[in-house]
């Protein structure tokens, strides 16, 4: 039987967690993203039949971030198959910072652990196919309009630039990747491509519909058509369990225990397969990186409709 929750517990909820806007950090090492308010917050929840219920600052928008790792590895395994994808990216969590580039020199052969982790998520976006990064990100862009049964989701430009402007460390996990074969384009392309796909803008409905379709094993939710196969949109969510947090995944699964990815604008996408798809945002972050008040608001979900998958 379909769980459900009403608008009012949302909203109930949501007063609950307000006190934790003021804990945490809105990161600025991508400086438009530092101008983000910890005040504005949001949850929504779109079930499989599409229906959704929401409450909080519901036409504010904020950048996928890492989210768009998950969506962006949907759209390669799709592009690339299997095979190709993990023979460059292996499948295991690293308990290292999402940016790490240590175990890209230690690890034999030298691959990037998973493709959660940056230097995976570069990886990975150097798969999509295209000839430019206009052409990949148009297609990730157009993919993600599937996903979410909105065409009108746009890149955000000035995050894009800013972010590509001092992606430092992400062009030295490129530049390490292209001496070791794992990158076969451009690595400047690859960094135009994959800081506009951390910039697609959403809102609360969009992030939770977009999961929604990944707990849909894959189909639209109005028409049923198969937009990503129901095994790759599987894999995704295995991602989601056991590297989607961060290095806190391990934590998330006891507490939260739904398949979930977060991003550094604060946002976190939830993806269970009985209850639907999960949205969650508050800018602020702890020291893993993951959103103080989107945390909260996910413990509080599962505890309170008993939704841990394990
Ligand atoms: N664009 C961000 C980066 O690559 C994404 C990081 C994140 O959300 O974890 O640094």
């Amino acid at each position: 039987m379909q769980k459900k929750i009403t608008q009012h517990q949302l909203e109930e909820w949501l007063e609950h967690v307000e006190p934790f806007t003021q804990l945490g950090r809105v990161p600025d090492y991508i400086p438009a993203l530092a101008k983000q308010s910890p005040d504005n917050i949001a949850i929504s929840v779109v079930y499989k039949n599409g229906e959704c219920v929401k409450a909080g600052n519901l036409n504010h928008t904020f950048t996928l971030q890492s989210i768009s790792k998950v969506i962006a590895l949907g759209l390669a395994l799709m592009d690339k198959g299997e095979d190709f994808v993990f023979a460059k990216v292996g499948m295991e969590p690293t308990g290292d910072p999402f940016h790490s580039i240590a175990k890209l020199e230690t690890t034999n052969p030298s691959k990037p652990l998973n493709p959660m982790i940056n230097a995976g998520a570069l990886a990975v976006t150097d798969m999509i196919e295209g000839s430019n990064p206009n052409e990949k990100i148009g297609r990730l862009l157009s993919f993600v309009h599937d996903l979410a049964g909105d065409n009108s989701i746009e890149i955000d430009m000035e995050v894009a630039e800013s972010e590509f402007e001092t992606a430092y460390l992400n062009r030295s996990l490129g530049f390490f990747m292209k001496q070791t074969g794992i990158v076969e384009g451009d690595v400047e392309e690859l960094l135009t491509t994959y800081t506009r796909q951390c910039s697609i803008d959403v809102n609360i409905q969009q992030l939770a519909r977009i999961g929604a379709v990944f707990a849909n094993e894959g189909k639209d939710l109005e028409t049923g058509r198969q937009i990503i196969p129901q095994h790759l949109a599987r894999i995704c969510k295995t991602f989601m369990v056991t590297c989607g947090m961060y290095d806190a995944s391990g934590a998330f699964a006891i507490r939260v225990g739904i398949p979930a990815k977060s991003g550094v604008s604060g946002a976190i996408m939830g993806s269970h397969n009985d209850f639907g798809g999960i949205a969650v945002y508050g800018a602020a972050l702890d020291e893993k990186g993951n959103s103080v008040v989107g945390l909260q608001l996910l413990e509080i979900l599962s505890s309170r409709l008993d939704l841990s998958i394990f």
